[in-house]
């Protein structure tokens, strides 16, 4: 980087127009700035050419103001416009509008980077030979402007043929690109008619909305479209008001759901109340234990059922009670301490 002077640099018209120009206010921010603080970030060129800075050189030449550059290599022109675009949309608070229409410009410059990446074998898209350009294009304008695919298209009918009021309307966000492309379709086609999908109907298209993540009209008219969403809307309330509620079990971790238990995480209150609860998580381990029991019988065959081997499975069953005993003691014991 340079030391701060009145550098002498190149202006490239083609650039300089390449980027939309600050607004009144903006500018006039940047000039107070510049005055008062002097310019704190180098101007960046290339080749003695600006590629950024067209703003603060202008004011820094209007007020005999020193500034810093910075030399940056690129291999091509095309290259510097591509990183000219790509800083002015990581800088600038742009709106989609201004974010598709800055990236659009860049479009030729986009298809023949792709179309040398292509060659070079390294393409997402099978080559395409559409009038708008291949799939590859127009991803990567939506990507380096950072707004959907949709989007894009959209921006590009209305830059190709919105009138220049709706436009500036545009560039200052006072209309949405959904809202302004929807009315210049509607208007480009209002003599046409098309025939709801649902109600068979053929009406003015007019009747017929953009979905907003679409570029085209629907295939059913707005009354159709407002009666499905009621019925949808009345299916969900009927639904959430028919869905069983689960009955939550205060034992952390437990609840019963249809007479089964099932894992949920839950306070665990202290109060009378809980009998009930502890009675139906007895229950439920009692009648696994039987269960179990019942097969575990099913196995003691005649063949092993001799006296001895009976002593022994009915002392083990006599102790398991033993010990649900004990443990119901202790835990009483504790409590008693508590
Ligand atoms: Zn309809």
């Amino acid at each position: 980087m340079s030391d701060k002077k009145l550098h002498t640099l190149t202006i490239d018209p083609e650039f300089r127009d390449l980027i939309p120009p600050l607004n009144d206010d903006e500018l006039t921010m940047l000039e107070e700035s510049i005055v008062a603080n002097g310019c704190e970030s180098p101007l960046i060129v290339w080749n003695g050419v600006i590629v950024d800075g067209h703003n603060r050189h202008a004011i820094c030449q209007k007020h005999n103001i020193p500034f810093a550059v910075t030399e940056k290599e690129f291999s091509s022109r095309e290259d510097a416009m591509l990183w000219m675009l790509r800083n002015q949309l990581g800088r600038r608070n742009l709106n989609s509008y201004q974010r598709g229409e800055l990236a659009l410009k860049f479009e030729p410059l986009i298809a023949s980077a792709s179309k040398k990446r292509m060659l070079a074998g390294k393409a997402i898209d099978p080559p395409q030979n559409s009038a708008e350009g291949s799939g590859e294009t127009r991803h990567q304008i939506a990507k380096i402007a950072g707004v959907s695919h949709d989007t894009i298209k959209k921006v590009k009918k209305l830059s190709e043929s919105a009138d220049e009021k709706t436009k500036g309307k545009l560039r200052r966000g006072e209309v949405t690109v959904h809202k302004a492309y929807t009315e210049l379709m509607q208007k480009e086609h209002e003599n046409e008619t098309r025939v709801c999908d649902r109600c068979k109907q053929e009406k003015p298209v007019a009747a017929f909305s953009i979905p907003s993540n679409r570029h085209g009209f629907s295939s059913l008219c707005k009354d159709c479209e407002k009666e499905i969403s009621a019925a949808a809307k009345a299916a969900a309330e009927v639904a959430s008001a028919t869905t069983a509620k689960v009955e939550t079990h205060p034992v952390n971790g437990m609840a019963m759901l249809n007479g089964a238990p099932i894992h949920v995480a839950t306070p665990l209150p202290d109060e009378p109340d809980m009998l009930p609860h502890v009675m139906s998580t007895l229950e439920t381990a009692a009648h696994s234990f039987l269960a179990t029991v019942e097969t575990s019988l099913r196995l003691m065959t005649r063949g092993i059922a001799t006296p001895e081997n009976l002593r022994i499975y009915e002392e083990a069953l006599l102790s398991i009670a033993d010990q649900a005993h004990e443990l119901f003691k202790n835990h009483v014991k504790e409590i008693e301490k508590r």
